[in-house]
């Protein structure tokens, strides 16, 4: 069962706001009776719903932004730790979202939760080259070599060379904590880049995935659903 607001708006009927209206018009109706109150509970599999007369069938797509703690893994399911899925409202999990590409258990930050299966893609195959950006704190401050390497690209531990990378420093006098925006995912892959120079990751957070910028005000554990502008830039 979902509230009637939410299934609205999860389904494209705009805003809450906008949702809000289209109850108030009497525009919504369940097996034949208008429902004005957002509240109310629908079970879209099995009821018949409309919006002004046209049959409405249920896309149950969704799209949650979190800020991944650490100690959890970005699985659906593991036998031993858990998951971003555990952190889920029960009404968010049921529509089976699974996380957008896979961030280490110690990783904080940006993690997109989504059922769409084709936006997944989208942002994930290396073939799109969409940026993902990291805070990277580091073991020892970098250089101008460390740069130039990151930047050209840099043989890994299995002799994998990585594209090009962009790196900035957050500010000139901590030269131990960088931005590194990569365009693919190879396993522990900053961790890695790091590595192969001699130095060691003490702290990663995602800051941004393609358009998408982690929301500062979610605090570690936490999310929310993308906007309407955010969804439309990445989509
Ligand atoms: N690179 C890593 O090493 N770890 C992550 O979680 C993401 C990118």
């Amino acid at each position: 069962m979902l509230r009637a607001d939410k299934l609205l708006a999860s389904m494209g009927f705009g805003s809450r706001k906008e949702v809000k209206k289209l109850l108030k018009k009497g525009g919504f109706t369940v097996n034949e009776a208008v429902v004005k109150d957002g509240k109310t509970h629908v079970n879209p599999e099995a009821d018949t719903l409309e919006v002004f007369g046209e049959r409405l069938y249920y896309k149950p797509f969704i799209y949650l932004m979190m800020n991944k703690p650490q100690g959890v893994v970005s699985a659906t399911d593991d036998k031993r730790d858990r998951t971003v899925i555990d952190l889920l409202e029960p009404e968010d999990a049921l529509y089976d979202p699974f996380p957008v590409g896979r961030l280490d258990k110690d990783t904080t930050g940006l993690l997109l939760l989504t059922n769409d299966g084709q936006l997944a893609h989208k942002l994930t195959s290396p073939k799109k080259k969409v940026d993902k950006q990291y805070l990277v704190h580091l073991e020892k401050s970098i250089d101008e070599a460390d740069i130039l390497a990151l930047e050209q690209g840099i043989e890994l531990d299995d002799g994998y060379v990585t594209k090009p990378a962009v790196v900035e420093l957050v500010n000139d006098q901590e030269k131990d904590v960088v931005y590194l925006t990569i365009q693919e995912g190879k396993f522990h892959q900053v961790k890695r880049m790091f590595q192969a120079r001699g130095n060691r990751v003490v702290a990663l957070k995602r800051k941004r995935i393609g358009p998408l910028n982690l929301d500062e005000t979610l605090s570690l554990g936490t999310y929310r659903e993308l906007t309407e502008d955010e969804l439309e830039k990445l989509l």
